[in-house]
């Protein structure tokens, strides 16, 4: 079976499985899908206690932020790093624990506070995976309420409608799907593919992946069609296999083996991907690297223009990694090489950190939801991670120390359970 939500058609969904008191509040807000008896009940992590379904009141004011089965759990969106990772996460641990949450002051200090296009998807994604019944799900909504039903694992379409980040969907769906589902899903999203501050395809494609593969859970992806700001209209598509996450231990990283990228571009002259290109050999050959470099040109079919830089390190013994410049209008071809050259040499001037700064706080979340200790070194402890590990923190009863980078290239720590 099939489920596809977006800009398609643009008509509010029906509204079957919400509460009758909050329904009658704000009713076209609402968006639910009619719950299914086979459908398996809520997955409980061994170490936690199994939540207690009680009715859900969500006019009722909870203070608790601790991870009880009798509480809604609530959530400060403004708090910490304060974007719309807090709310992501929550949905998946909601969808995974059966814990409904209500998060207020969502990216209440950015410059469009409030849920953008691409939370409100993120948002009705879950809700259509999840049977959920939500509140609050409208663009510039500071706050939702998300009561999650039986999640159904099935193939979905999402449209994003704006150029928002496919990659921060995926990662949002992923874990349910992944951890339910009984055969291979297909999620097929369709918005922006390469955004600044969310994990491009390149980034997903080379790096996440590997992470993932490590942590026994197989993913296949492919993007026919880059999506850029501001037109959009990107093609990610993600084949998920049903698995459940393993712990992961790993304190140092082994030799680099060789540096390797694409500099690409869209509807745009050949100019752009080759100083993208030359740039970054320049200041790699700059920087004295002892292994070879590889950076190819692509040219990707689009709707719109845009470009982009993707630089990988194979180091032995850990998942590649990669870092990514994205092109914005105006910006010139060798900043954007800049930026990733600049994240690749501070990953590399720590030499022990398994963990590159972006995959740092996105595997916090499987690797909490795996049976047993992990253990991981990080290039650099940001606040996402610190942001992650506390909203993780409120749904699950799961230990997790995160200890800082001191300033001397010793890398951070991150310790699970
Ligand atoms: P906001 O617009 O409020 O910042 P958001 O929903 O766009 O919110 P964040 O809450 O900032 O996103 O979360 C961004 C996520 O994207 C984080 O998990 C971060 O690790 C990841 N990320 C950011 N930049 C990169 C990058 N260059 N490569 C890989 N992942 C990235």
């Amino acid at each position: 079976m099939e489920g596809e939500i977006g800009s398609g058609d643009g008509r509010p969904r029906p509204a079957t499985n919400v509460e009758p008191e909050l329904a009658a509040a704000r009713p076209r807000r609402w968006f639910g899908h009619a719950a299914h008896d086979q459908a398996p009940g809520p997955f409980r992590p061994s170490w936690a206690s199994p939540p207690r379904r009680r009715p859900f009141r969500g006019t009722r004011a909870v203070s608790s932020t601790r991870p009880s089965s009798e509480s809604l759990v609530t959530l400060d969106g403004s708090r910490g790093e304060g974007g719309g990772q807090i709310l992501r996460t929550a949905l998946t641990l909601s969808l995974l624990t059966g814990r409904p949450f209500r998060i207020s002051r969502i990216r209440a200090n950015r410059d469009k506070p409030g849920l953008r296009p691409q939370h409100k998807a993120a948002v009705e994604a879950a809700a259509l995976l999840g049977n959920a019944s939500v509140l609050g799900c409208e663009v510039g909504s500071r706050d939702v309420v998300f009561r999650p039903g039986a999640v159904e694992p099935r193939d979905l379409t999402i449209d994003v409608g704006t150029a928002g980040s496919t990659g921060l969907i995926l990662q949002t769906l992923h874990l349910p799907l992944a951890m339910r589902a009984e055969t291979a899903r297909r999620l097929t999203l369709i918005g922006g593919t390469f955004n600044p501050k969310a994990p491009p395809y390149l980034f997903l494609e080379r790096t996440w992946r590997a992470h993932l593969a490590t942590l026994g859970m197989p993913v296949a992806l492919a993007s026919p069609l880059a999506g850029f700001y501001p037109k959009g209209g990107g093609r990610l598509e993600a084949w998920i296999e049903p698995a459940r996450p393993k712990p992961w231990v790993r304190t140092t990283r082994g030799d680099l083996a060789r540096i390797h990228g694409v500099a690409g571009a869209a509807n745009l002259p050949e100019h752009v991907a080759n100083r993208m290109r030359d740039r970054a050999h320049a200041r790699l050959s700059e920087a004295g690297l002892d292994v070879k470099v590889e950076i190819e040109t692509a040219s990707w079919s689009s709707i719109g223009q845009g470009a982009a830089i993707g630089l990988t390190a194979e180091h032995a013994g850990t998942a590649p990694a990669t870092f990514v410049g994205v092109g914005e209008r105006g910006k010139p071809a060798e900043r954007v090489a800049d930026e990733a050259v600049d994240e690749l040499l501070d990953f590399l001037a720590v030499p022990d950190a398994a963990v590159d700064l972006h995959s740092a706080d996105q595997i916090l979340l499987p690797l909490a939801l795996a049976e047993g200790r992990s253990v991981y070194t990080v290039s650099s402890v940001t606040e996402h991670l610190r942001t992650n590990a506390a909203t993780i923190a409120a749904f699950l009863d799961r230990p997790i120390e995160i200890e800082e980078a001191p300033a001397d290239g010793r890398p951070g720590r991150v310790v699970v359970g």
